[in-house]
């Protein structure tokens, strides 16, 4: 790495504005790369690309021994005299990817904001920004030198060196790539190397041709307005061309060959003859994948707002119209009509002639939204979410970019949408731990959207049935403003909660018991109804885990600190955190033993067993294993909203957001393992799951019950999600937070090490901690560990963390910046050491 040409994001930069008009043509680039430190690198220009280079441009950059994508954030006319670059040692652009910048002013400027918030690499969360696959690899070519072509037939053939060379003269020019395929990934590479040395070959690097780009179609079009017997000269057209005049003509001029072939029934050659007399032309055509383009679309029904609802509707434009920033916090109990308001309120936005965003927190929740938008706004809506082709991703990406679309709704990432001129931000269920990225570059999308709002100055709305406790205590500071939807819609009533106590029930039983008989009952009679019912489950998978019962051995990932999960219905057992799988055993790999015994229940077993006890009911079970098949996933959904099942089984991806009418009864398995966890968010998550889930039940006409299974009746938790009474849990929780130094009284960070080396890891944790303490001499943080982390063993690293607490955001973010920096700086890898600031959880 050229470190003598790097610099520490700072002042350096001027932070991703656009350029004023230049009068010289800057000489450097300053260069984001997505490498994993936070360091921006300083290049020179070519001649050629002086005049041409914009900010927020891609490049092509040498960076070490490789050539890698970067993004453009400054230009410059000349060294800062106080930087320590030395000019002799600046390397050059190798390309200038962009003459248009793929990256806007405002893009730029939030991807910077969350760098230096989250300590994450600026140009990792550029990247993060794109979509993907737009900036194509890196890919080496090899070509024949004319001293290789001398030498060509003095070389025996049988060697690999020789037949890498007649490979490579063969073909003009090879990738690597193809190389390896023939002759091996370590052979090529070896021959490759000593061809090169040799002179015989060369080898490049070069962007390969595999980037994502706009998808064109051959198509025909009239030409300008020759009429038909003027274009022949003095034939007459036959009806096969007079049919392709007319099918053009009502397809206001263009159509795509495909089309027109049977629009027109039609052969390619009568479209031939009328081209080659003038009469029509072809071109190429952009097409637009459209992610919705088979959907279903919903009716579309306008309601009338409620008095309730048009009141907090006024509030939220007050702003709008003035330009100004603020954020709303909307606390509206579940089917109190929060949606109804996020629309009227967009449509506003637009109205104005502004753009809006709106984000969810799951891609399981975009099918419906993202259809329910469409109804409303059409083609003015694009769809940003993980599950969309690349295809898909890039032409939305390009319709918000130049303004075709001015609503975006999607997931976390959609926060870094190229809007411009952006109105309004809706956070749909705010409270929600999935707005955190969990990987490099780290970030909260919710929060990264407030402080975009704020630097553009757009509105936000904050919409949730249980605020987090951040977000609550916000609005009790007076940092948001709070509005309040107390009731449902009609005023019908909440669902009624209750617990069961599975103590007795196992007391009555004298064994545990997956279903109460109340809920079995409740089932049954809800079935008799003819209403739905929905069943929730926090563990996907059939059985939590595999346990023999001779040794009492369980079975555990080769790679990771968990216990494997078996899988039914494919017979093997998977790890849920890095996905390895293999066939489920008959016997005890430990001691050989046959009596294997499956421990806990998981969604799929629940699916299976009631299957077996209510043979007629029509079910489907719902969770990251089904979702993980996009189309099936959504057929489940909508099958349920059309009445063709009668129970949806599942994880608490069934408790978000969706809206049917006709489920009046939500039965909560088990929730004890998520009130167990050793984090100080089990008790809001498990609040937050117990009240949305029970939101979903009682929507329509007819009232809705609730009923929780659980070893834990007196939880505190259960207690308030029960009566469905938020205040009474914040006051709770909000008072523990505060006695025992947790968010929001005071910022976290954890530093998480970790390798496949745990001498190693353990070496740069106490390296760590050292500096820490040496930086931290004023007390102002709390430091904690190196301790083995939560999950010591992931993907076949081991992983050891700190933990950081501090009243003082800024004091924690130097204190970090000051120790990562002397740990590199002794030599210790960064690529091993993970910051993460606001960490959603501690495990
Ligand atoms: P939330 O998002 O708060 O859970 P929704 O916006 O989904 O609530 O509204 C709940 C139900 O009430 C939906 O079926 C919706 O169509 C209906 N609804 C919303 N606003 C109105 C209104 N003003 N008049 C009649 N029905 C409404
Ligand atoms: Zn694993």
């Amino acid at each position: 790495m050229p470190k003598n040409t790097a610099t520490r994001i700072g002042s350096s930069t001027d932070g991703g504005r656009s350029q004023a008009p230049r009068e010289s043509a800057p000489q450097y680039a300053d260069v984001a790369v997505p490498v994993h430190v936070n360091l921006i690198f300083t290049y020179r220009l070519t001649e050629s690309m002086r005049d041409v280079a914009q900010v927020g441009a891609r490049v092509m950059v040498p960076l070490g021994r490789k050539l890698t994508t970067g993004y453009v954030v400054g230009l410059r006319d000349n060294l800062k005299p106080s930087s320590s670059l030395v000019e002799s040692e600046i390397k050059e652009v190798a390309e200038l990817l962009d003459l248009e910048p793929v990256v806007t002013p405002e893009v730029l400027q939030i991807t910077r904001w969350v760098s230096d918030y989250y300590a994450s690499p600026w140009g990792e969360v550029i990247k993060a920004a794109l979509p993907p696959g737009i900036s194509a690899g890196v890919e080496r070519f090899l070509s024949i030198t004319p001293k290789g072509k001398e030498e060509l037939s003095n070389l025996r053939t049988t060697t690999i060196k020789a037949r890498l060379l007649a490979l490579i003269a063969n073909s003009g020019e090879l990738t690597f790539r193809a190389a390896a395929n023939t002759l091996g990934q370590k052979q090529a590479g070896h021959a490759a190397r000593e061809l090169e040395r040799e002179g015989l070959i060369r080898i490049l690097q070069r962007q390969s041709g595999s980037a994502v780009k706009e998808k064109i179609q051959r198509a025909v079009r009239l030409r300008s307005s020759i009429p038909l017997d003027n274009a022949g000269g003095d034939r007459k057209p036959t009806t096969a061309q007079c049919r392709i005049i007319d099918t053009l003509n009502a397809a206001e001029g263009a159509m795509s060959i495909k089309q027109l072939l049977t629009a027109a029934d039609v052969s390619e050659s009568a479209i031939k003859t009328l081209q080659k007399r003038g009469v029509v032309e072809f071109f190429d055509q952009p097409v637009r994948r459209d992610p919705l383009a088979t959907a279903v679309m919903p009716q579309a029904h306008a309601h009338e707002l409620t008095a309730a609802q048009l009141s907090i509707l006024r509030e939220i434009e007050r702003p709008l119209a003035q330009k100004s920033y603020a954020t709303f916090l909307l606390h509206g109990v579940t089917g109190s009509g929060k949606t109804e308001v996020y629309l009227r309120a967009m449509r506003t936005v637009l109205e104005l002639g502004r753009s809006a965003m709106m984000l969810v927190p799951e891609i399981a929740l975009t099918p419906i939204f993202s259809r329910r938008l469409r109804t409303e706004f059409g083609d003015q809506v694009a769809i940003f979410h993980s599950s969309l082709s690349k295809g898909e991703r890039f032409d939305e990406w390009t319709r918000v970019k130049n303004g075709a679309a001015r609503i975006v709704i999607g997931t976390r990432s959609a926060v870094f949408a190229p809007i411009n001129d952006l109105g309004l931000v809706i956070v749909d269920e705010e409270h929600e731990s999935t707005y955190r990225q969990q990987d490099s570059p780290y970030y909260n999308g919710r929060d990264a959207a407030i402080v975009r709002a704020q630097k553009e100055s757009a509105v936000v709305v904050l919409g949730s049935a249980t605020p987090s406790l951040e977000s609550f205590h916000n609005a009790r500071t007076g940092k948001y403003q709070y509005l309040q939807l107390p009731d449902r819609i009609a005023n019908r009533p909440m669902a009624s909660a209750r617990i069961i106590d599975m103590r007795e029930v196992f007391a009555r039983y004298g064994k545990p018991r997956v279903f109460s008989d109340e809920l079995l009952t409740a089932i049954e009679e809800t079935n008799n109804r003819g209403e739905q019912a929905i069943i929730l489950l926090n563990r996907r998978g059939y059985s939590s885990f595999v346990l023999c019962r001779s040794c009492g051995e369980s079975i555990h990932c080769p790679n990771c600190d968990v216990t494997l999960t078996y899988h039914r219905s494919e017979r093997v057992i998977v790890c849920h955190y890095c996905n390895h799988r293999q066939a489920a055993p008959s016997l005890c790999p430990n001691c050989s033993g046959k009596y294997i015994y499956y421990v806990g229940e998981g969604t799929e077993q629940l699916e299976e067993m009631l299957r077996e006890i209510f043979p007629a009911l029509r079910l489907a079970r719902i969770d990251r294993d089904t979702t993980s098949r996009r189309s099936l996933f959504e057929k489940s959904l909508f099958d349920f909203s059309e009445g063709k099942l009668d129970m949806l089984v599942g994880t608490q991806m069934l408790a978000k957001g969706h809206d049917f009418p006709n489920v009046t009864l939500v039965g909560v398995v088990s929730v004890d393992a998520g009130l167990q966890l050793p984090d100080f968010r089990a008790a809001e998550r498990t609040f937050q799951l117990i009240t949305q889930v029970a939101g979903r039940a009682g929507r329509g006409d007819r009232p809705g019950q609730v009923l929780i299974q659980t070893y834990h009746p007196d939880h505190y938790a259960l207690r308030h999600a029960c009566a469905q009474d938020y205040q009474g849990f914040y006051d709770e929780e909000i008072r523990y937070r505060q006695n025992h130094s947790y968010p929001p009284f005071v910022a976290l960070a954890t530093l998480l090490v970790h390798g496949p080396d745990l001498k190693r890891i353990r070496a740069t944790a106490l390296t760590l901690r050292r500096e820490l303490d040496l930086a931290n001499r004023d007390r102002a943080c709390r430091i904690l560990g190196p301790a083995p982390a939560p999950l010591s063993r992931l993907k076949g690293e081991h992983r050891i963390q700190l933990f950081l607490k501090s009243r003082s955001r800024r004091q924690l973010r130097k204190l970090i910046d000051t120790a990562v920096a002397a740990v590199i700086g002794s030599g210790h890898n960064p690529r091993t050491i993970n910051v993460e600031i606001d960490p959603i959880s501690i495990m």
